[in-house]
């Protein structure tokens, strides 16, 4: 899709764009096909698009996967949408107009088979990435075009800035792949930041899983409360001393560590042997 044809529609319908809705499209074919590529779909694959704008993505992926549920909360696009994608031709589109991240916490669905191919709204992607990574049937494989920033706190390793919650609860049960810079030029109109694509794909087996994982979750939000205080003061508010001291000691864990010192293994051994 043109810059020209995005300029088209909106004008055509008198469609001012939404600053808070992150409405920034992307119109550079070259990075588009870039990051259908990193998706590896096969014509089986279902396909999740959360924020579909004017479509330029969309239609790359109704002509490689098997079906495509896009969800997108700006009523004047889902018209724009369903004009450019009429039903009758693309019986495999399924165009919800919804707010995705109420749309993903009222709707519990089975995405295993899915894989998650988007240009994220900036003021709800770490929120919506949370949300699917924490699905109990999550996605094979996530796609996601994020600002730099968050792209590098999904990246990120310990003892770094961008280290702390984001990486973690993305990071239990997605590695992160190949990731490219897309510039902020390739969007129109042009944001402030340049943003990036990376692909996150579903571990082979969860690292934790029943109590373990509860414990994690519990472990990791209160360990990042206060980041750059001694996390075993931090985590006495939820498990008795001599408790922790051993699982700090049997996940080799210094007593003194914050908590962007401590890597994501380690963490799931202190859960493990806090739940024990
Ligand atoms: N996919 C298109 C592209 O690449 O050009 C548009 C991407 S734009 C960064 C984000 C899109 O998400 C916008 O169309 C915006 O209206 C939509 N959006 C914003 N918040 C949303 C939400 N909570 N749920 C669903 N869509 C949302």
């Amino acid at each position: 899709m043109k810059l020209s044809e995005m300029r088209g529609w909106l004008a055509e319908r008198n469609i001012r764009l939404t600053r808070s809705l992150g409405q920034n499209f992307l119109h550079d074919a070259n990075q588009l096909r870039r990051i259908v590529a990193a998706a590896e779909l096969s014509p089986c694959d279902p396909v999740l698009e959360i924020g579909p704008g004017l479509g330029p993505l969309t239609e790359l992926l109704l002509a490689r996967a098997a079906k495509v549920l896009a969800i997108e909360k700006d009523a004047r696009l889902v018209a724009v949408l369903r004009e450019r994608f009429p039903a009758s031709d693309y019986p495999h589109l399924e165009l919800v107009h919804a707010d995705a991240l109420e749309w993903l916490r009222q709707a519990a669905r089975d995405w295993r088979e899915w894989k998650v191919v988007s240009n994220l709204p900036y003021s709800v992607a770490s929120p919506i990435l949370v949300e699917l990574a924490q699905s109990p049937q999550r996605p094979e494989r996530l796609v996601v075009t994020v600002q730099l920033e968050v792209a590098q706190r999904l990246l990120a390793q310990p003892r770094t800035g961008d280290f702390g919650l984001l990486t973690l609860l993305v990071q239990l049960d997605y590695e992160p792949g190949p990731w490219f810079r897309i510039p902020r030029r390739c969007f129109f109109p042009e944001p402030e930041v340049d943003s990036a694509c990376v692909v996150l794909r579903r571990r082979q087996r969860a690292l934790a899983e029943g109590a373990a994982r509860e414990t994690f979750l519990r472990l990791v939000r209160r360990a990042f409360s206060q980041r750059r205080k001694m996390m075993f003061k931090l985590l006495k508010a939820d498990w008795p001393e001599g408790r922790l001291a051993g699982a700090f000691d049997g996940a080799g864990i210094p007593l003194q560590s914050r908590a962007e010192e401590v890597g994501l293994e380690q963490f799931v051994r202190l859960a493990r042997g806090l739940t024990a």
